[in-house]
């Protein structure tokens, strides 16, 4: 049994059982959504019929029966194990007793939502070899429903309508250019009978867009570019020629795509009749490189409003102009209608990644209010009279830069809720700096990551350090939290600490409650005027799926998807989930009030393999540690350690140390996950990076096995006041900068 399990889980003969059908009471598929129903979603007290609950996606559902006042007493109903060990980062739906949802690269499901009995399932076939094209992971935000099919998106770029009645394909659309490293990870939306999906790829190299297909046949309707392309071919579209002018073509940028990605929120406004998406970074991140002279680089970074009917571009609002950071305004878009300034205001609300809450008119695209909701250093403020940031002394032209928010964001693709009973929004927000260091080697390589920066540069530890400092500190530098935020006075209402940095979206519902998952393991609610913890449930493992609420028989259940992973979990997955033996069994779980169901305990052995004997270089080993955290750290993390859920490479077993180059150039692990790296690493560089890991792998042997002397507690204990130490002095850099700014 080898330990190198990086990417899956799912057996493979799962891989072949696309379809189950299995009686029970609740029938799949039996009601049909139109238009009518998904604009009047809010009266559904029952049902969560479609992404964001209602198209103004403020995740909010009315019920009581929950309340302050019994939460305290939510237990599991019922729970689904998935066979998955990816991340899990959905938004289920309920539709009439039925609860479908979307799994790892696409996977759906319908449920039975009182008994969680599995209706139906189809894996749609996914290429696994699109797995090497995923920045964050294998997941997949969710599904639209529509005249009695469900729509997904799946990880290899197609948009698929099922019968929802069966889970059987309807029909299956490919979006994207397969010879592009395009992914689709984010929710399709379905607006006036046309299914809208967008797709991700930025970290390595492609030009973003939005499309509209018929829901019934699939033809494609329109498709909006969010930047420009060739400028050697015509504009797809008058804006586009506007756009164009805002960039530097002696970039080249369209050679490695642009970027401007829409792989997630959407919000549409039937009243307005206007379609709002959330636009991604540039490709690459690094702006010197990819528009040398400057530019707002139109739109990337951006809101935009759009017609549905024809994708015509209407507003635009650019949140960080000119983007380098990779600050995205993919996030999550949240319609509602405020007083402001004594006057009614339609508006529409933001927490992108760049670390400002944007309050915008969403007729028109004006900006009425901004104000950082987490530590920010890139900008002092933005000015209300242009709309533009005021950054400060931000360059990395020359020299690295210490910044807040990192790539991760202030706050990233986790919905936030919006409470119409408090007013307030409720934002998973981070506070993590990056540095943000020119790549002076970059070379475009078309089959992986393309941002122009040495992002990991300063995670390339000594191979003999003691892999707990790089745990302590990276877990002590990161901060995590649920932010009550007051969206007319712009300010913080209350927060709480979530201990890490990278947790589940919110969920608000009636009687003034608020959930939110974290990478801890637990599923929490709190009171959402005060913040106070009313209930904490331990999950097992870290959870960043999108909770929701509905009833079924009258009565009040919530769900959450479990299953640790995304680009934070992947990356820096050993820092947040810091449990000893966490869950690696991807989990739907359903709560209700005396729910009594238990889920079984944690047995998962703590393996101490024996790695081979070390017989390479010292320059091997280092040259394979610079290797490994070029390509391999974004799954596999810092030194070798990621969280059990994807392949620990410090504990390979002697199987796997004697087949490394078959999965890492043979791709022998493809179908769960792991891409061959033939075209991108060398033979030599295979036994570099094998070098390293052995190393490691003796290194953390040791630990092991001194792990209760009495040296290895004071060592412990001087790791923790380090961390505490590094904390602080993250601390105080980002205070004096500020000071200095
Ligand atoms: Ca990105």
């Amino acid at each position: 049994m080898t330990r190198f399990s990086p990417c899956g889980g799912r057996r493979a003969s799962l891989r072949f059982l696309l379809l189950l059908a299995v009686s029970s009471n609740a029938v799949a598929g039996g009601t049909a959504v139109d238009a009518a129903r998904l604009a009047a979603a809010g009266a559904e007290t029952s049902n969560w019929i479609q992404h964001g609950r209602t198209q103004d996606e403020q995740r909010y559902s009315p019920l009581t029966q929950i309340s302050g006042a019994n939460v305290k007493d939510l237990g599991l109903a019922w729970y689904l194990d998935l066979g998955t060990k990816r991340g899990l980062e959905g938004t289920p739906l309920i539709v009439d007793g039925v609860m479908y949802f979307t799994g790892e690269w696409g996977t759906a499901y319908a449920v039975d939502a009182r008994s969680g009995k599995l209706l139906w399932q189809n894996d749609l076939k996914v290429d696994r070899d699109r797995g090497q094209y995923g920045c964050c992971d294998i997941v997949n935000r969710g599904m639209a429903m529509w005249n009695g099919k469900v729509y997904v998106g799946t990880f290899d770029g197609r948009l698929v309508a099922l019968d929802a009645a069966t889970g059987t394909i309807v029909w299956d659309k490919l979006t994207v250019d397969l010879a592009r490293p395009y992914t689709i990870t984010g929710a399709p939306r379905v607006v006036k009978g046309k299914v809208l999906i967008g797709n991700g790829g930025a970290e390595l190299g492609v030009r973003g867009y939005v499309s509209a297909y018929d829901a019934e046949t699939g033809d494609m309707a329109w498709r909006f570019y969010t930047v420009p392309g060739d400028p050697s071919k015509p504009f797809e579209s008058p804006i586009l020629e506007k756009a164009a002018a805002t960039w530097d073509p002696s970039g080249k940028y369209w050679e490695i795509g642009g970027g401007g990605t829409v792989w997630d929120s959407m919000a549409y406004d039937p009243e307005l009749d206007l379609l709002y998406i959330g636009v991604g970074n540039g490709s690459p991140w690094n702006k010197e490189i990819r528009s040398p002279a400057g530019g707002d680089n139109l739109f990337l970074s951006s809101i935009v409003a759009l017609r549905p009917e024809t994708g015509e571009y209407v507003w635009h609002y650019q949140t960080t102009p000119g983007d380098g950071w990779d600050y995205t305004a993919t996030q999550h878009l949240v319609l509602a209608d405020l007083e402001i300034a004594g006057k009614p205001r339609k508006v529409i609300l933001q927490a992108p990644k760049n670390g400002f809450f944007y309050v915008l008119d969403r007729a028109s695209g004006e900006l009425l209010s901004a104000e950082n909701y987490v530590h920010v250093s890139w900008a002092k403020s933005i000015d209300l009279k242009t709309g533009r940031p005021v950054e400060t002394d931000n360059s990395y032209k020359t020299s690295p830069v210490y910044q807040f928010p990192s790539p991760m964001g202030g706050h990233n693709w986790q919905p936030m809720c919006f409470h119409p009973g408090t007013g307030y929004v409720y934002i998973p927000a981070r506070e993590l700096a990056m540095i943000y260091r020119q790549d002076d080697t970059f070379e475009f390589n078309p089959k992986f990551w393309n941002v122009g920066m040495d992002v990991m540069k300063d995670l390339t530890v000594p191979a003999w350090l003691d892999r707990e400092i790089v745990k302590k500190v990276g877990a002590a530098t990161a901060q995590g939290f649920l932010l009550a935020w007051d969206p007319v006075k712009q300010k913080e209402v209350w927060r709480h600490n979530s201990e890490t940095p990278w947790n589940s979206g919110a969920l608000c519902s009636g009687d003034d409650l608020v959930f939110e998952g974290t990478g801890r393991g637990y599923f929490d609610a709190y009171d959402a005027r005060t913040g106070k913890l009313l209930w904490h449930y331990d999950v097992q493992q870290g959870v960043i799926g999108s909770p929701i609420t509905y009833t079924v028989g009258g009565e009040q259940y919530v769900s959450v998807l479990v299953g640790w992973g995304g680009a934070f979990g992947m990356s820096f997955g050993f820092s947040s989930n810091t449990r000893e033996s966490p869950s690696t069994q991807g989990r739907l779980m359903t709560f209700k009030i005396g729910g009594a169901a238990q889920l079984p305990a944690v047995d998962r052995p703590r393996l101490l393999p024996q790695p081979p004997p070390e017989t390479a270089t010292s320059e091997q080993i280092d040259e394979g540690n610079k290797l490994y955290h070029k390509y391999c750290v974004y799954c596999h993390g810092p030194g070798g350690i990621s969280h059990p859920n994807l392949a620990d490479l410090r504990y390979m077993s002697a199987e796997t140390h004697q087949v490394f180059d078959a999965i890492v150039l043979g791709g022998s692990q493809r179908e769960r996950g792991m891409p061959a790296f033939s075209d991108t690493l060398k033979a030599e560089q295979s036994v570099a990076i094998h070098a390293y890991l052995t190393r490691v792998g003796h290194r953390t042997l040791e630990a092991e096995q001194s792990r209760d002397s009495t040296w290895t507690s004071v060592k412990h204990w001087l790791y923790g006041v380090m961390a505490t130490v590094a904390d602080w002095g993250v601390r105080l850099i980002a205070w004096f900068k500020n000071a200095a700014d």
